[in-house]
This record gives C-alpha cells, structure tokens and sequence, in this order.
C-alpha cells in the first residue's frame, strides 16, 4: 500500500508536466536514496550549503551557489541580496527598505507572476517598456535605452525572465546594468533542458540566476538554486539561515568567507520562512550531477520514447495525436472538446491529468517530464478507450 493511500490519498498519473499543483515529478532512485541518507544523520546546514556552493560553481561556473527550497524563494532570497547586500542592519530591516533602494527595474512584456517574491521581498517593481509586438500593433518592445532611462539611486536592480521571446537580450540588459554598477537577476526556473542554460545566463552576463530543482532537473519538488556572484550569494544564504546564536561562535565555510568579515550578525532574516531541508539539498545536488552527466540527445530520446509509448496504446484512437518539440517534447491531442476530454481522463480509474494550457484550440498537451513509459501505456489506452 502506498504511503499516499495510507493517508487516504488518491495518486495521479501527472501528464501535464513537473507543475507544482501535481506535485512535480518523480525522483530516480538515486536521489531517493540520497534524501534517505541525508534524513538518518545531522550537519552543520551552513557547511551543507559550503559543499553545494562548490557543486553549484562546477556546473554554472559561477562564482557561488545555494540550494534553495524552489526557484521563487530563489528569486526573494536573491531580491533580498541585491537589497541589503552585506550589511546587516539592512538586512535585519527587510521587508523595509529605509534609504528607499530599493526599485527593481523589469520589462513590461516580461512581467509574470512570480515576480511577487521581489516585492515579499522588501522590492518595488519598476516596469519599463511597451510591447506593441504583444499588442499587435506594432513590432517593439522594450529597448535597452529605455531601462538605462530608469534607472536612479534608488534601483537596487534589473529583473530579467529568461525565455526565448524575452527583449532585449540578456546581455544589452546586463551591458546597461554593468555600466551603473547594477545587478541582474535572471529568472531562469524552467530554461532546462538544454543542460548549457546552467552556464549561458551567467555568461550573458547575469550576476545571479534562479532554476527550479523540481522541474527538469528531477530534484526534490519543493528545491532549487540560486547561483551567481559571490557577495550575493552569500547575503542570500545569510538572510535564509538560523541565525540564533552568538557571533564569536559562528564559523562559516571557506565558500563564504566574506561573511566573516560582517560588521555583526543580523539575526533571522527575511528569507527564514524559505527554509530549505538538507534531505532537499542532498536530493538536488544529486540530481543536479545526474542532470550534467546525461546528455541532452539521450534526455529527449527518453522523454520522446514515453510519448511514443502512449501513441502506441492508442492506436486506433479516432483522436489527433501529433508528437512535437518545443524545445522538449510534447504530445498535442486534438479533440472535438478537449476540456470534456481532460475531465473524461481526470476521471479515469487511475486518474490522467494534462495540460489545458491550449484548450481554446481544442488541443491537450501532454508533457513526459513527469511519466514513466509504463504510465505512457496507461494513458494511451485510456484515450483510446474514449
Ligand atoms: C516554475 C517557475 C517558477 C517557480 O519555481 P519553483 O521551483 O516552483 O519555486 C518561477 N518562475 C518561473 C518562470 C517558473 O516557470
């Protein structure tokens, strides 16, 4: 018996991809194995992170890292960095900023809604820009001068979602911010595969970069990290900690050295209710090496294979199936309704949840990212028995 049916809960077969409502994905063994480990024994968590920082720097090249508990608590613990930096009377005020530093410049076109952990944060949204190419009624969006223009004392940094529509590019962005000493956040939760990402960002010049361990990279659901410069990195990790105890007793890591040399120690910050668990910084890092050791032809072949899986099983279906890559691959059912046929399969015996992203279209989307073949077969007989 499953320990969900213990509990009294039903399981899913989760088609609609590693989305956090449908509890992410399914971990590989390995990392089980890793969470399971880390659980049976205790650490000192700042060292913990010391050894993620050095994992995290071999496959980003960045200067640090951290393991966070999601790429949005990534996103405020790095909102809270650019704020106090490595101050800590600044950070000991967060949310309140008392110098007024604290705008964070982002695109218009570029606004989502987990842009909100910068405001939890102690930020206020500066947006720029109008993009008349989503209007349609034009071919701009925003231009580099445009966020140079708003930029004034009281900027603490430039926001910038990573996806392949995003204007202008990262690096214009981080050549303007460069010039008036700025950070750029990059806002890279699901920019994997291809596994290159880890490292493109910062290279284009972003200063601290947040992904989502629960999504591609089949790490723990509630993980991620937060990668980047290294005096960033660390008032991040400092402003997440458990800070109740005396400084003279405090020793952190090599990795984090600068926060030896703090004018005192603030004490639980802004970042305290991101608490991350060493079972999900084991999981990720263990994750995160399995993610760089397998190629990305080798990733999509897999993930290509479960869909074809379900095609199979459905042979003889009267319904469109069209196997796509956008990067990753997606299988795209057609049908007369297919909000009616998502609840025909949400009610299945073992119930399917898809994607309903597109139902204007009448198409499902169906992402391997969470599914084993097995469960592949599951859903095709399903759609072909409707
Ligand atoms: C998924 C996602 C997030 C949140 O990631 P979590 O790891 O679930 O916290 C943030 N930003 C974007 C663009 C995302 O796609």
């Amino acid at each position: 018996m499953s320990v969900y049916a213990r509990f009294g809960v039903a399981t899913v077969i989760n088609a609609a991809g590693t989305v956090t409502r449908l509890s992410g994905g399914q971990m590989h063994p390995e990392v089980l194995a890793a969470m399971r480990d880390a659980a049976g024994a205790c650490v000192d968590m700042v060292a913990l992170q010391g050894g993620a920082s050095r994992v995290i720097a071999r496959v980003t090249g960045a200067e640090a890292g951290i393991v966070t508990g999601g790429a949005s608590a990534a996103l405020l613990l790095g909102a809270a960095a650019c704020l106090a930096g490595l101050d800590p009377a600044r950070m000991n005020r967060l949310p309140e900023v008392p110098d007024g530093r604290n705008e964070f410049i982002i695109v218009r076109s570029q606004r989502n809604m987990y842009d909100r952990a910068l405001s939890v944060a102690g930020g206020r949204i500066v947006e720029v820009g109008i993009a008349d190419r989503y209007s349609g009624s034009g071919v701009r969006d925003a231009a580099p001068w445009e966020i140079e223009a708003a930029i004034t004392p009281r900027t603490a940094a430039i926001c910038y979602l990573a996806q392949a529509q995003s204007r202008p590019s990262l690096a214009e962005v981080a050549s303007v911010a460069h010039a008036h000493a700025i950070p750029v956040l990059v806002d890279a939760a699901a920019q994997l595969p291809p596994k290159d990402n880890l490292r493109r960002f910062l290279a284009e010049g972003a200063d601290l970069v947040a992904f989502s361990g629960g999504k591609a990279i089949g790490g723990p659901q509630a993980s991620g990290l937060l990668a980047g410069r290294a005096d960033l990195v660390a008032s991040a990790l400092m402003q997440m900690l458990d800070l109740d105890l005396f400084a003279d007793t405090w020793n952190p890591p090599d990795e984090f050295a600068r926060l030896r040399q703090l004018r005192g120690l603030p004490q639980h910050g802004i970042g305290r209710s991101c608490k991350v668990g060493k079972e999900e910084i084991v999981g990720l890092l263990v994750a995160l090496e399995r993610f760089v050791a397998m190629d990305d032809d080798a990733r999509q072949a897999n993930w290509r294979g479960i869909l074809q899986a379900i095609v199979a099983a459905a042979n003889g279906t009267s319904l469109q199936l069209t196997i796509v890559d956008r990067p990753m691959p997606l299988l795209e059912v057609r049908a007369p309704d297919a909000t009616a046929l998502a609840a025909r399969l949400a009610a299945h015996d073992a119930p399917i949840h898809c994607s309903l992203g597109r139902r204007e279209e009448n198409v499902l989307v169906i992402s391997p990212s969470a599914l084993t073949a097995a469960q592949g077969a599951v859903i095709g007989a399903a759609l072909r028995a409707i």
